[in-house]
């Protein structure tokens, strides 16, 4: 549905966003992460034409944005950063102008308004100045306005920052109900968003793209590392260490002990879970306690964006 190839912008001498390609299939909640300044704000103002290319390009639904943006954006809902929305109208006015503005006939306009309220949430604010509303409110009107024509892609530039957490898991749970008829793309610095709201993950750094895959699949792909926490009955730590040491497999060792117990983390290349039990009772060691870990969301984003 969407055709990102080899996108590349430069401001002067910087490369904001270097050679990203992407494709992205209709229906699909797609979160875009990086720290700041990895170019996330500039690849979604080229995909809504706020900004043109350095080179490469977009196509949308099979229509090349850069000989056609006008029509490309009757396909886009577009929430920039901080939902830049005028403060002195009611909101009601304020969704009446925007879908004069996109040509929404005055007879659908009652049917719009109940649809997108419910959706959004802002039914009870709906005759309120936005000045008075809330950042969450005015983040739920940003989303109405965004909404107005339809679009069948919505892209929202880090739509929950500056929100509480209840404002946020309102924010995100709204996406959840949108992305079930549209497509997302949305940029966030919250990696525990991405992993509960998005279908696939897109991680940028320094304009380029350095993961891309749902959550799972990037956990597993980094190297496939995991990490296996063991508790046993006191045992001398330093007989432990030399025989864990032995086992192949295992990277690195770390351990802490109370007067009962050891606690080890064994950092493993895969699931070492039957050799470390096997190796145990064959010590007569007493375990109380083994769980194994994948490498987590953060982990990862911290490996690929480390010079940031
Ligand atoms: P943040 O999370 O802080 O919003 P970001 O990932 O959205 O960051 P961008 O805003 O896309 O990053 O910026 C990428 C790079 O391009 C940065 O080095 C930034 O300074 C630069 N940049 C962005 N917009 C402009 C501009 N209009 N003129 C010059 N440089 C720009």
């Amino acid at each position: 549905m969407i055709s990102i190839n080899n996108l590349t912008k430069y401001f002067g001498e910087t490369a904001a966003v270097s050679d990203i390609c992407l494709e992205i299939p209709r229906g699909q909640i797609i979160g875009i992460l990086g720290p700041n300044g990895a170019g996330k704000t500039t690849t979604l103002r080229m995909l809504t034409g706020y900004i043109t290319p350095t080179s490469g390009s977009v196509v949308v639904n099979g229509i090349d944005a850069s000989t056609n943006f006008i029509e490309v954006k009757r396909h886009i809902g577009y929430l920039p950063e901080s939902s830049p929305i005028y403060t002195d109208m009611l909101v009601y006015d304020y969704l009446k102008f925007i879908a004069n503005i996109r040509d929404i006939p005055n007879s659908d306009i009652f049917k719009k308004f109940l649809e997108l309220s419910d959706l959004c949430g802002i039914r009870e604010v709906m005759h309120k100045s936005v000045s008075t509303l809330s950042k969450g409110y005015k983040q739920r009107v940003g989303l109405a306005l965004a909404l107005m024509g339809d679009p069948d892609i919505l892209i929202l530039d880090e739509p929950t920052s500056g929100l509480d957490p209840n404002q946020i898991a309102e924010i995100r749970s709204i996406i959840k109900e949108i992305g079930k008829k549209k497509t997302i793309i949305f940029s966030t610095h919250i990696l525990s968003e991405a992993e509960a709201t998005c279908d696939r993950v897109v991680i940028m750094n320094k304009g380029q793209l350095v993961a891309d895959g749902t959550a799972e699949i990037l956990k597993a792909d980094k190297s496939g590392k995991k990490t296996t926490l063991i508790t046993l009955e006191y045992t001398d730590p330093i007989t432990v260490k030399t025989i864990f040491a032995k086992l192949k497999g295992i990277s690195k060792i770390e351990m802490a002990e109370t007067t009962d117990t050891l606690k080890i983390k064994l950092s493993t290349s895969d699931d070492m879970r039957v050799d470390i039990y096997n190796l145990i009772k064959k010590q007569d060691w007493i375990l109380l306690e083994m769980i194994q870990e994948s490498e987590s969301l953060e982990h990862i984003f911290k490996e690929l964006t480390k010079e940031a």
